[in-house]
């Protein structure tokens, strides 16, 4: 009887299930969109019940229409949009709030306030390798307990991992990983606990907190037809790719081209800080030992190729833009899709979208070429930035995400970058990264096994001349300059 390995993928707008065989192949998906919740303007939430309905019901679904049985499963992987919150009762497990999602911007005005007091802010820095943004989520945890009279001794919280595991475990099992932990600005990424004066300043108590586990470990099991299943791997989204990419050394980097691009440098056991707004993040723990990682991310990526699709309507649908590219022989347009400012390494919310070196010939297919390359350019800036903070300099970019299918785009990143990019056979790094932790423990796979299992589709080698490609990006960082600034 075949063996599988079940990966969970709760993201931010749906629940996935995905089959895994030995190979490592996605033998099947199941797929549930759920409710994205808007109250106020910036508020984003999510039922948590829902979240459930939709995870379980994928599951079973995944189960039932493959007729896998319960004795097939060697053990289950959860990834996670990373961030969001749930705080519940322990005792009825019933959630006292909606959860607060990673985009909910409603404690930006808590996060100003700390960001002014330098001392707590440094600390925050050094401590937990984050930012102080209401991205994160310990001041979303703080706004909830400040809404509830509950007594707190009832309360627990956690990430969407910890969610999970709870409710699949019948709540006998309150955990996380290393690499969910780490983005909630309360753990302390350099002595691995839960930091004493962060909790305390943002009102949690003790016994509200998951206990914090390695990625790849027994979290608990799921009971299905009187069989216990481990739940062996647990990661939040952007590292499970990472691990999923087999970015297993230090000095190996994926960048992941959605909506917004997340690039995450693998960089070994001590951890980078910067200087210039790039994260240091947990990428995983694996037998006790820690692995790193620096994280910079581009907020508009994807979401410029929809915006030529909904606002402009110039294309039908983001494929269309290879196609229209190839009706172009030359780079002069430039666009800057700053529509929310800014980030890494620019740094600036007053920064508008601009569109620079319109001539009286430039058409549609000109301003989607344009678009198309600004993603290839801001992930360059995030990429020198990288190797600059990290003192590491990187071979070659593994990439995913869906704008990774626009292989003009991946052609124009490896001359922007004058680095191979490698992309992926299969394209559910995300899910197969959880899979991966999952296997890992229980001895379904081996370390080597995972390094041999990675399956390159396709290498886009560098191909421009060096003048051409520098005077490219030499035009691009003017354009930047050029929008900076806008609103003040
Ligand atoms: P997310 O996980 O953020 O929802 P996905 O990884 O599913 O994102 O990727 C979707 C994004 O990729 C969309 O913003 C879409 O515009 C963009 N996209 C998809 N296919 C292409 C393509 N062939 N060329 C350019 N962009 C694309």
């Amino acid at each position: 009887m075949d063996k599988y390995i079940i990966a969970l993928d709760q993201g931010t707008t749906s629940s996935r299930a995905i089959l895994f065989n030995k190979k490592a192949e996605s033998v099947a998906v199941k797929q549930k969109e759920f409710t994205q919740i808007y109250p106020k303007p910036g508020w984003v939430e999510h039922d948590p019940n829902e979240i459930l309905r939709t995870q379980f019901e994928v599951l079973d679904e995944l189960l039932r229409e493959n007729a896998v049985k319960a004795e097939q499963i060697e053990a289950i992987g959860i990834t996670n949009q990373r961030e969001t919150i749930v705080v519940w009762d322990k005792h009825t497990g019933k959630p006292i709030y909606n959860a607060i999602v990673w985009q909910d911007a409603r404690t930006s005005k808590a996060c100003q306030t700390i960001r002014k007091d330098l001392e707590l802010s440094n600390y925050i820095n050094d401590q937990t390798g984050l930012v102080v943004d209401s991205y994160f989520s310990a001041t979303k945890i703080q706004w909830i307990l400040n809404q509830t009279d509950e007594d707190k001794e009832n309360l627990i919280f956690g990430t969407i991992d910890t969610w999970l595991l709870w409710n699949l475990t019948k709540g006998k099992s309150h955990a996380t990983d290393y690499s969910n932990a780490s983005r909630t600005m309360l753990f302390n990424i350099h002595s691995l606990e839960w930091d004493e004066r962060l909790i305390d300043y943002f009102g949690v108590a003790k016994e509200m907190l998951p206990e914090v586990k390695n990625s790849s470990d027994v979290f608990g099991y799921y009971e299905l037809d009187d069989i216990q299943i481990p739940i062996t791997g647990i990661a939040g989204d952007q590292q499970a790719a990472l691990f999923g990419q087999g970015c297993f050394e230090k000095g190996q980097a994926k960048n992941t081209y959605g909506t917004g691009c997340f690039m995450l440098m693998n960089t070994g056991e001590i951890p980078k800080s910067s200087k210039k707004g790039l994260l240091t993040t947990i990428a995983w723990g694996i037998h006790g030992k820690v692995n790193y990682a620096l994280e910079g991310s581009v907020f508009i990526a994807g979401a410029a190729i929809q915006w030529l699709r909904d606002e402009l309507q110039i294309i039908e649908k983001a494929e269309d833009s290879e196609k229209m590219i190839a009706e172009v022989s030359t780079d002069e347009i430039y666009v800057v899709p700053a529509f929310v400012g800014l980030g890494a390494p620019h740094w600036d919310e007053d920064a508008r979208g601009t569109v620079f070196g319109l001539t009286r010939d430039a058409g549609k297919n000109h301003l989607v070429k344009g678009t198309v390359n600004s993603l290839a350019f801001q992930a360059r800036d995030i990429f020198d930035l990288m190797e600059k903070e990290s003192g590491i300099e990187l071979k070659e970019l593994a990439v995913d995400g869906g704008a990774s299918q626009n292989n003009y785009l991946m052609q124009f990143q490896a001359d922007i970058l004058n680095k191979d990019i490698v992309k992926p056979l299969n394209h559910e790094t995300t899910a197969l990264g959880a899979a991966f932790l999952a296997g890992l423990h229980t001895g379904f796979w081996t370390k080597e096994d995972l390094v041999a299992l990675k399956q390159q589709g396709r290498t886009f080698t560098p191909q421009m001349p060096a003048d051409v490609r520098e005077e490219k990006y030499k035009r691009w960082k003017k354009a930047v300059n050029l929008s900076k600034g806008w609103l003040s």
